[in-house]
Order: C-alpha cells, then sequence, then structure tokens
C-alpha cells in the first residue's frame, strides 16, 4: 500500500498525518477545498483543491492517483454551532461522506480511516471509556459522527469496506519542527486560547465552570498529542488491511486533567503569568472525559509518548513562531 489519498489533509490533524505518512515511506495524496485548511500545512506533498460535494472532482482525483486508501478528516467540529445550524453538520459531515464512500467503492478501494470523536459517547456512565461505552451523542456534532460510523458499518455488510474509527478525546500539541501546528478560525480549544493568553494575543483565558463534580471544580479532558493520534492512524490502518477487518478504538491518555491544572502547568511552562477569569459552564460540556485506551495498546501496540508537559511545549512553540 502506498498511494493514501487524505482528505482534509490540510487541516489540524490531517496535516500531522500526511507528515507521518510520508515519513514512513507511503505517498500521501492531500484532498481539500482549504474552507478551513492551510495550503502552507501540506507543502512539499501532491495537492487537489476540492469539495467532497464535488463527485466530478473526487472522480477525477481517484483516476489520477492510484489510490490504495482514504483517511477522512474534513468535518465541520464546533459542538456549539453545531446546535445552532445541524443542517450544516448533517450537510458536510454526513450526506458528502457518502460522496466519497460511493467514489471508493466505484474505484474498488477497501479501506477508510475515520476521525470519529469522544463526542460519540456523550454524557460518561463510568469514569474511563472504553469502546463498550455506550454511544449516545447529546449534540448534532456527535451524532453526525455516530452516524458515520453506523453508515461505515452498513458499507461494510454490505461491500466489504473496511473501516477504522478512531475516537479521540483532545487532540493537542504540534509537531517538534514547528513546521506545522494547530490553527482554527475562530479557536474554541482551551489549550491554543490559554497560549494566546500568555502571548499576550488575549486579554485572558476564561475558565468555563468551577462547580463540576471534579475535584478542583473545572472540567476534566484527557490531552492527546496529535503525533500520537497521527501515528495510531498508521498503525491501524496497517492492521485493518493485513486483517482485512473493521476496527474501532478510542484514542487518550488516559490520564484526566483540569482546566485549573492545565493553566496552572501552562503558567510554568511559558513562565507568564497571564489573567484568568472564572465564568458559568459552557453548554454540552461533560464534566470528565477520559479514555480507556488499553485496546489500542493491546492491539496496535499504541502507547501515548508525549506528556501534558510536552504538549504544551510543543503547543506554546508552534504559538510563538505559528506560520500560519
Ligand atoms: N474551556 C475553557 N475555556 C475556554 C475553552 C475551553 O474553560 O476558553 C474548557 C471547556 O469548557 C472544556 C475544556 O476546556 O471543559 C476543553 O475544551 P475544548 O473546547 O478544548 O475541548 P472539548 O473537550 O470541548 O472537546
Amino acid at each position: 500500500m502506498k498511494n493514501i489519498l487524505v482528505v482534509g489533509g490540510a487541516g489540524y490533524i490531517g496535516s500531522h498525518v500526511v507528515k507521518m505518512l510520508a515519513v514512513q515511506g507511503y505517498n500521501p495524496v492531500v484532498y481539500d477545498n482549504l474552507s478551513k485548511g492551510h495550503r502552507e500545512a501540506v507543502q512539499g506533498h501532491p495537492f487537489e483543491l476540492g469539495d467532497l460535494g464535488d463527485k466530478a472532482r473526487l472522480a477525477e482525483v481517484f483516476k489520477k492517483y492510484a489510490i490504495e486508501a482514504v483517511m477522512h478528516f474534513a468535518a465541520f467540529i464546533e459542538v456549539g454551532e453545531s446546535v445552532q445550524d445541524p443542517s450544516k453538520y448533517y450537510h458536510n459531515n454526513v450526506a458528502k461522506v457518502l460522496n466519497l464512500l460511493d467514489a471508493m467503492h466505484e474505484n474498488a478501494v477497501h479501506y477508510f480511516v475515520f476521525s470519529s470523536t469522544a463526542a460519540t459517547f456523550g454524557e460518561p456512565v463510568h469514569p474511563k471509556i472504553d469502546e463498550n461505552h455506550p454511544q449516545k451523542p447529546i449534540n448534532p456534532y456527535g451524532n453526525t459522527k455516530l452516524m458515520v460510523e453506523k453508515i461505515l458499518e452498513d458499507f461494510d455488510t454490505a461491500y466489504g469496506l473496511k473501516s477504522v474509527a478512531l475516537r479521540y478525546f483532545n487532540a493537542s500539541g504540534a509537531d517538534d519542527s514547528g513546521e506545522i501546528g494547530e490553527s482554527h478560525t475562530p479557536e474554541t480549544h482551551l489549550i491554543p486560547l490559554v497560549l494566546q493568553a500568555a502571548a499576550g494575543k488575549r486579554p485572558c483565558i476564561r475558565v468555563f465552570g468551577t462547580d463540576y463534580p471534579t475535584p478542583d471544580g473545572t472540567c476534566v479532558r484527557d490531552y492527546v498529542h496529535v503525533n500520537d493520534l497521527a501515528r495510531a492512524h498508521i498503525l491501524a490502518l496497517e492492521k485493518m488491511a493485513q486483517e482485512n477487518q473493521s476496527l474501532r478504538y478510542n484514542l487518550g491518555s488516559g490520564n484526566g486533567q483540569s482546566v485549573a491544572e492545565l493553566i496552572a502547568q501552562a503558567k510554568e511552562v511559558t513562565g507568564v503569568d497571564f489573567k484568568v477569569e472564572y465564568k458559568g459552564r459552557r453548554a454540552g460540556d461533560p464534566a470528565v472525559l477520559v479514555a480507556d485506551s488499553a485496546k489500542a495498546a493491546r492491539e496496535l501496540g499504541w502507547k501515548p509518548q508525549y506528556d501534558l508537559k510536552q504538549i504544551i511545549q510543543t503547543a506554546w512553540n508552534w504559538e510563538q513562531h505559528r506560520r500560519y
């Protein structure tokens, strides 16, 4: 297997996977409409500008390269926006994916790696979320991702399309090279916002909620480095192809960190005592989300290599020298 179509490859997680695929000897072909992604993030790799809604363009790209597997990262990811404008989310994150799967079917491409999310689980019913945890999303964003997981099950049964669904917890950090990193507009994620406060680009960081049933009252999350996630994609792709079976994994560090702990760690790493404001809860935030990734450890030999300090260090390096 060599040619991998990476849809949404110019985005945050996609671009880190593209870089790692190339380092490992694959030929990643990026397909991106650049509505959210950055051309600079995939310099030096084959790039095809296109939208998932454009069937003719997809057909052209499948013809041009001998694509053997597809990785799909092109999705809208803002929970709040998905509540306000679900139509946008169901069109982009679900309906358009059918074009991609149909193009795969028409071109006899049998392997698909899908970016799923911890948001497919909804409110946790036990502390660490493994693959057997019930999937009951509490917002349209989570619904769209779970719908695609279901579509993939049906496509396996009917057409033999094998897929990996990777449920990420809190993707964070940046590549050690400083060449690529996280750049969302608008930025809603905690670590980049904290570091922008440290860099003086924002007046403060607002903490959403201090009355959660957690040790310090702030939300607990499981932060996992983007390059650890990237590595899991390649391991899972290879296992799926070797064994010709569909796979599902939850990917996190297994450690929970509170918002307050993360801010304290960021102050230490940056050496800046930035301002913190305490606010009310943000709608739709579960108190605690922590992964049980024992299955990925057992079956893929996957263990995160970056701890929270290294996550913050790499993200801080990116924040100070960001190229886009
Ligand atoms: N958060 C916060 N202030 C911010 C952004 C996020 O307190 O400006 C909190 C948020 O409520 C959640 C945690 O930080 O508890 C992580 O949020 P993020 O949006 O980064 O990821 P999510 O867990 O929602 O996927």
